[in-house]
């Protein structure tokens, strides 16, 4: 069932959305060669308590870090550990925070260091189509018309679009109705509506489409073990069209 959201039910997502922008600013500053995934972890605890909020991603189904760090190959989920990143490597983060009950999620993908231009090309692309998605995020439109702009920028590069792992709504809880595939399949396709507010999260494949799970049950890889992207807003359907939640000024 879809939760839509009244003005004040989205102006406390913004609150949790904006943390969530907020931390993931930080995170990047903090992102360089040398620096673990784990440092990163906490580095993020300390910033969403400071901020009163709760990370969403602990303890959900048993998920061990405060928010997901997925290096290179690795797509999504990915278990903060201690190994340094290098230059040259790209590590994914994803957020969720939970304020004063509600939630908002977002990911980013940065590149450590210096990355080469087929990677900065993935990324750069991976980008653009989530502001693709996020533009046909319009009342009246329909989940398939972001899934399908998402969907043709990927493919018109030719990359891997990742299907088992999708969107969704969000709000009220950090995994809510509807899905928001990356690509036209033949699931749910409801009509957006006012008050809807969804995570549009690209997770695009330098290679193959397909991914595997690792053996810690968590983290998701590119079969082909090429490089993976991910990159995620929360977003409010509103009367005059997308507003991203999940912003800030710095
Ligand atoms: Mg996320
Ligand atoms: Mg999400």
């Amino acid at each position: 069932m879809i939760k839509l959201k009244s003005p004040e039910q989205i102006n406390r997502i913004r609150k949790a959305s904006v943390l969530v922008a907020e931390v993931l600013s930080e995170l990047q500053k903090a992102v360089t060669p040398g620096v673990s995934t784990l440092e990163l972890d906490s580095l993020a605890r300390e910033l969403i308590q400071e901020r009163n909020g709760r990370p969403a991603f602990l303890g959900y189904m048993g998920f061990p870090g405060a928010i997901c760090a997925s290096v290179n190959e690795a797509v999504i989920h990915g278990i903060p550990n201690k190994k340094p990143l290098s230059s040259g490597d790209v590590v994914s983060i994803d957020c969720g925070i939970e304020f004063e009950g509600y939630y908002g999620d977002a990911a980013v993908t940065i590149p450590v260091g210096t990355i080469n231009s087929q990677i900065q090309q993935l990324l750069d692309v991976t980008r653009q189509s989530l502001y693709l998605g996020i533009d046909q995020a319009l009342p009246g439109n329909r989940i398939n018309d972001i899934s399908q702009a998402v969907y043709g920028h990927v493919k018109q590069h030719n990359y891997g679009v990742v299907r088992p792992y999708c969107g969704h709504g969000v709000g009220i809880d950090i995994h809510e109705d509807p899905q928001v595939p990356n690509y036209v399949g033949r699931g749910p396709n409801p009509r957006l509506k006012v008050g809807m507010v969804i995570a549009i999260e690209p997770m695009v494949n330098l290679g193959v489409d397909e991914v595997d799970l690792l053996s810690d049950e968590w983290t998701v890889v590119t079969r082909d073990r090429q490089v993976s992207a991910h990159f995620e807003h929360t977003v409010a359907i509103r009367e005059t069209g997308p507003e991203i939640l999940s912003v800030c000024d710095n």
